[in-house]
């Protein structure tokens, strides 16, 4: 069996070229008993394009960079004449038969069958355990079991807030009114988070069904999936998905003879950041313009066209599965005290192996960089981390060995976000990273609060002030104050959040922003 990767990291670097190549040789050699298989993302995005072949009885070997010589190679000295080419070889930065990570560091929950399976062929989910969680949940479970269960294993939300998913189902599930709906949150927007296409690409159907446990949990017939339009090979692949969960009746009318009725839908957002927000999303879900609204009332009170909703991240939806398979305990035992499990980061920046990885929470941020990451590129020395995206902060140096989990990053003034890790060295400027994350924020507020869109302006220019060599004395007391009424006053989290690159990289790097302003003004 050879695995090739498909996911866009993969097609971007020449993937579907060698899977021609591939598919040629073999049919030109009739290799009748090898089975070309189209993979998502394994998670080694920095050596792409990637084979994996699995050959019965001996250890999976990992090739990366391959070009079209290799894919030749590969075939004829590894699949025929079982010579292994070392020079190609790449280390899997996790163990699939060891998934505890005793000897690597990554543990796959959401991830487990990325690079694993082809994501468009039902059948290899249902081999991997597939719609076994479904199944029990329609025949052994009550909603109120589910719900017990997903809040004995402590799971929180993916996508950055970090709210237990068992009472958020819950609350919807109390509601009275007999129209509900479940929305999947897969507007990933933070610059360099590729977390959630990632796993839509290379497993949908985990997602799917964690949706409809979610619906049979909360009272909800029907699911929405509210995805950008940017991410065209996770919505084909989510269609696929979706009318093969169809025909093998895991969805529609009466799903396995339940009588539970669940059925879900597509919608296309536009790219916008401030759609990430639950609120704005509904809106936007509703076909009116993406602007937040106050809570309360909650979704789960009145959420999509005034119904009860939930809203759940992608990848929260991905662990549910395992969770309902494996135990409340099973899970439960992963992770620190406060935020059990594992979490998904897209490792990108300045780091040598980029990609994605999957660690339990309690990980600390060296490992993260330097055990699984590799180190810094060209061996340079680390100056910074930014964690939670836009709305998150930097992380210096002092604090590499804080374990990771919601708490711990927010008692650094920084965020675990939806999962964007962007890794900086000694070159980086931090007042130039603040300015650029500031100016993302900036663009993407949708205006309706002062704070936020006047605010983020004013923030912006006096950064630039600092870059250009034209800022007042006592511009670090100005970004100070400002950021921090902005924080205090806009109304959603967007804006709540965008002062955090300011005020992080002040609060570790104060002397980077007084030597700016000493030389220059
Ligand atoms: Fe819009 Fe920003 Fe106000 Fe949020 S904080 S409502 S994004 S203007």
């Amino acid at each position: 069996e050879l695995l090739v990767g498909l996911a866009t990291c993969g097609i971007a670097a020449g993937g579907r070229e060698i899977y021609e190549e591939l598919e040629s040789l073999i049919s030109d050699m009739h290799l009748s008993n090898v089975d070309l298989v189209k993979v998502g993302c394994i998670g080694s995005c920095y050596c792409e394009p990637t084979v994996q072949v699995n050959i019965p009885g001996h250890a999976p070997i990992y090739y990366g960079y391959v070009d079209l010589e290799t894919a030749g190679r590969i075939l004829n000295e590894h699949v025929l004449q079982g010579k292994i080419l070392k020079d190609k070889v790449v280390p899997m930065t996790f163990n699939r038969t060891d998934p505890s990570g005793a000897k690597k560091k990554q543990y796959r929950i959401a991830l487990k069958n990325c690079g694993n399976i082809d994501p468009e062929r039902i059948t290899e989910y249902i081999a991997f355990d597939g719609y076994e969680a479904l199944a029990k949940v329609l025949t052994e479970m009550t909603p109120l079991d589910v719900i017990h269960v997903l809040k004995e294993s402590g799971l929180r939300g993916r996508g950055g807030g970090g709210f237990p998913t068992g009472l958020k189902w819950q609350a919807t599930n109390q509601q009275k009114n007999p129209q509900k709906y479940m929305i999947c949150n897969a507007d990933e927007g933070d610059p360099g988070a590729y977390m959630d296409r990632s796993l839509l690409e290379g497993d949908p159907h985990s997602v799917l069904e964690g949706l409809i446990i979610g619906g049979y949990a909360t009272g909800a017939n029907q699911g929405i999936i509210y995805i950008r339009a940017e991410y065209p090979l996770a919505i084909a692949r989510l269609n696929t998905a979706l009318d093969q969960a169809r025909d093998y009746g895991f969805l529609g009318k009466n799903i396995l003879g339940s009588g539970f009725d669940f059925d879900i839908e597509i919608r296309l957002g536009a790219g916008a950041f401030v759609c990430g927000e639950e609120t704005a999303l509904i809106h936007s879900v509703e076909g009116k313009r993406g602007e937040p609204t106050k809570k309360p009332p909650y979704p789960s009170e009145e959420g999509y066209l005034h119904k009860p909703t939930t809203v759940n991240n992608v990848e929260t939806l991905a662990n549910v599965p395992e969770i309902i398979n494996k135990g409340a305990e099973w899970f439960a035992s992963i992770g620190t005290r406060n935020s059990k499990g594992t979490k998904v980061f897209a490792l990108v920046g300045k780091v040598k192996n980029v990609g994605l990885v999957e660690v339990p929470m309690g990980t600390t941020l060296r490992e993260i960089i330097y055990e699984i990451g590799g180190g810094i590129t060209d061996d340079k020395a680390f100056k910074a981390v930014q964690t939670g995206g836009p709305s998150g902060g930097v992380i210096s140096v002092d604090y590499l060995d804080t374990p990771i989990e919601y708490e711990s990053l927010r008692s650094l003034g920084t965020m675990m976000g939806s999962g964007g890790m962007i890794v900086m060295d000694e070159d980086n400027c931090m007042v130039d990273i603040a300015k650029f994350y500031l100016k993302f924020t900036m663009d993407e507020s949708c205006g309706k609060c002062t704070p936020c869109r006047i605010g983020t302006k004013r923030l912006y220019e006096l950064l630039d002030s600092i870059t250009k060599g034209t800022a007042s004395p006592n511009v670090l007391e100005q970004l100070d104050m400002l950021g921090n009424n902005i924080r205090n006053s806009a109304l959603c989290g967007l804006g709540q959040t965008a002062p955090n690159p300011v005020l992080s990289t002040m609060k570790y790097f104060e002397e980077e922003y007084r030597m700016h302003v000493e030389e220059k003004t």
